[in-house]
């Protein structure tokens, strides 16, 4: 083992176990995060890869070389993996071992079989770079997300690029020897665009873990855990956005009531009215357009807001929403127990505030209950008109 003569050198590795412990700690507090153990897992390879050679373990030229590209290799693999998980992708197995036996298998060769050092520098790096590369062009799609997740990507980007001009620009500039080598420009180049660049990356990984956790928790605010729609608050927040859009126009809203439903409760039990809610809600989300708003304001009381529809247009899909609940088998109720909703539709008026066209839709959803259920009311622009419907 070789002490080194300047200690700085070990500020790297020691940011690194710094970054580590932090990912970690994340990911103690919020278990979901499970790419951050892949950060973790990334710097520490990375920082042993750099102790290997600050410290020249193991001993000789040849085995510090390979293992420490296996390391550095298998840091890059897991920073990539951990990359793709957060957005629902991954490496697979095959991609790992591929990997790992191209570049490890390079430096090898051309250590102990044709020993070229100029080659192994652009194996390595030019591996490390197309594989940063790739992930980056699989995570095209964070260019249009979150602010955090534009900064990652363009980061990332940035690391991945790197690779190719410094090393095209300072491979000639390479010693031969050991002790040249730690002094030549290439190495020092390398040195400082690694820390820059790592140090920057990783606190794009940090916003973007932090960004992650504030929308969680966003979402866990604004969602009804039982049937996955949005909660009362949810809706209002969001459908306020909508009616304030100028490009929602016009704008529709349903409320949906679940007829007889505390009937459900009383005859099969209150775990079967859940059961019933929870498909309701699946139901709903299902027939829904991608722009659509739905929301369960209470009970068994849902609501739509549907952007671009007008009244006809939500009559219709209310109609629908009728005929798909009346075809629909509830998991907990019997197979002859067929269950029906009623529907409120009022379409926006220029100015109107959400409680006010809540309210004109419940006038609908009254008048479809009074008048026997399992209908479809339209609260008419002249409050003379009704075009209620019904088998
Ligand atoms: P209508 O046809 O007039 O709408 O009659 P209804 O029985 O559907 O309406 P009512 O308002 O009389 O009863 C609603 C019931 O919904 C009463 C309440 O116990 C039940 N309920 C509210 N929230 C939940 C829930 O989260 N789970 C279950 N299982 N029942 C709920
Ligand atoms: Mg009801
Ligand atoms: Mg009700």
């Amino acid at each position: 083992m070789r002490v080194p003569n300047n200690p700085l050198v070990l500020i790297g590795p020691a940011i690194l176990l710094v970054f580590a412990a932090s990912f970690v700690a994340i990911w103690l507090r919020d278990r979901r995060l499970g790419h951050l153990l892949f950060f973790c897992a990334a710097c520490l390879l990375f920082c042993l890869g750099t102790l290997s050679q600050i410290l020249g373990v193991p001993d000789g030229h040849g085995p510090n070389a390979v293992t420490s590209a296996f390391l550095y290799t298998l840091s890059v693999l897991l920073l990539n993996d951990g990359l793709l998980r957060r957005s629902g992708q991954r490496l697979g197995p095959i991609s790992y071992l591929a990997i790992l036996g191209l570049i490890c298998g390079g430096v090898a060769y051309f250590f102990y079989v044709d020993r070229q050092l100029i080659v192994r520098i652009y194996i390595m790096n030019f591996g490390y770079g197309l594989v940063c590369l790739a992930t980056a062009w699989r995570l095209r799609r964070l260019r249009v997300g979150m602010f955090a997740e534009k900064i990652l990507f363009w980061t990332s980007l940035a690391f991945s690029l790197h690779f190719f001009p410094r090393t095209v620009l300072t491979v000639g500039t390479v010693a031969p020897s050991a002790t040249a080598f730690g002094a030549s420009p290439f190495w020092l180049a390398l040195q400082f665009s690694l820390a820059v660049l790592g140090v920057m990356l990783a606190l794009a990984l940090f916003a973007v873990t932090v960004s992650d956790m504030m929308a969680d928790l966003r979402h866990e605010r604004s969602v009804d855990s039982l049937t996955g729609v949005l909660n009362r608050r949810g809706f209002e927040e969001r459908a306020q956005e909508l009616l304030n859009s100028a490009r929602a126009w016009p704008t529709s809203l349903i409320l949906v009531d679940i007829d007889h439903f505390k009937n459900i409760n009383d005859t099969f039990g209150h775990p079967a009215g859940d059961a019933v809610l929870k498909t309701f809600g699946h139901l709903l989300q299902g027939a829904m357009r991608q722009v659509d708003i739905c929301g369960r304001l209470g009970g068994e009381e849902f609501a739509f807001l549907l952007p671009n529809c007008d009244a006809a247009g939500a009559d219709a899909f209310a109609q629908r929403l009728r005929g798909i609940v009346r075809q629909t088998r509830f998991d907990g109720l019997p197979a002859s127990r067929q269950l029906t909703a009623s529907f409120g539709v009022a379409s926006a008026r220029h100015g109107e505030g959400l409680g006010a066209l809540i309210a004109r839709a419940d006038t609908a959803l009254y008048r479809a209950k009074r008048q026997g259920r399992d209908r479809v009311e339209t609260q008419a622009e002249n409050p003379l008109l009704s075009t209620g419907t019904a088998d």
